[in-house]
């Protein structure tokens, strides 16, 4: 079993050295990280820019990129440079949530993406604090769950969210299968004035607030328990496609006439 371990806090974020020292053993562990911090870069690629790759130690390496970048270079294998033949994606641990609607913008659930449209079982963690203060429960719950992801068996289709409360390991109250939840949006633009006199806007705003539902990822660690998502690649919205057919007819003539 050879694990591919990445994040989008960058190679050298607390988180990541927490989960590669908590799933030793598990496997024969791989760090293929970027170099610098990648919040919020989604599933981008890098393609008018060349990537570097760095050589840390035997099997960890940094790489100029995305989170996306880290596991297609990974799985896809540098002859010679990094051949890790990964089984299993696990990305983060985050250092802050990746919940509901906000899981559009994450690096750390792109990189598992990535792995599984790769055909990987791919996993993220993310510590639900900006600013993780028990990185060291988290990695213990992270073990357990890629513990059992492995003795569950080969699931290429897996790709799961976790989100981690920032709690000791005897305050957290257990694990729950949850949907994603749904997000009210409070962004701002902040407009400011730069030291030259011109204008810059920042994106920023009031923390997430998330809109209630014990079912979904935000219930889950508002009261104290680990959050466990399934996503899917799929995004067409079956509904959508019913209601559609009868658009077929409809504009059927419109090139004719237009
Ligand atoms: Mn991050």
């Amino acid at each position: 079993m050879r694990i591919l371990l990445t994040n989008d806090d960058g190679i050298d974020a607390r988180g990541l050295r927490e989960l590669a020292a908590a799933l030793e053993g598990l496997g024969e562990i791989w760090i293929v990280a970027p170099d610098l911090e990648q919040s919020a870069a989604s599933h981008a690629l890098t393609l008018r820019d060349p990537l570097r790759v760095r050589h840390h130690d035997e099997r960890v390496f940094s790489i100029s990129g995305t989170p996306t970048d880290c596991v297609l270079v990974a799985v896809r294998g540098i002859r010679g440079v990094l051949e890790p033949h990964p089984d299993l994606v696990v990305s983060g641990i985050n250092h802050g949530p990746n919940m509901g609607d906000d899981v559009t913008y994450s690096g750390t659930v792109a990189a598992a993406l990535e792995g599984r449209l790769l055909g990987l079982p791919s996993i993220a963690f993310s510590n639900t604090n900006w600013n993780p203060e028990h990185l060291d429960s988290s990695g213990q719950i992270a073990r357990q769950i890629v513990s059992h992801m492995i003795d569950a068996g080969p699931h290429p289709a897996r790709l799961l969210n976790v989100n981690l409360p920032d709690l000791p390991r005897d305050e957290i109250r257990g694990l729950r299968a949850t949907r994603l939840g749904v997000r009210v949006y409070r962004d701002e633009i902040v407009a400011k004035v730069d030291p030259r006199g011109r204008p810059y806007y920042w994106i920023g705003g009031d923390p997430p607030e998330w809109v209630k539902d014990d079912e979904s990822d935000f219930g889950a660690v508002s009261a104290g328990y680990v959050s466990i998502t399934p996503l899917q690649t799929d995004w067409t919205d079956d509904a959508d496609l019913e209601a559609l057919r009868g658009w077929e007819n409809d504009l059927a003539g419109t090139s004719h006439r237009a």
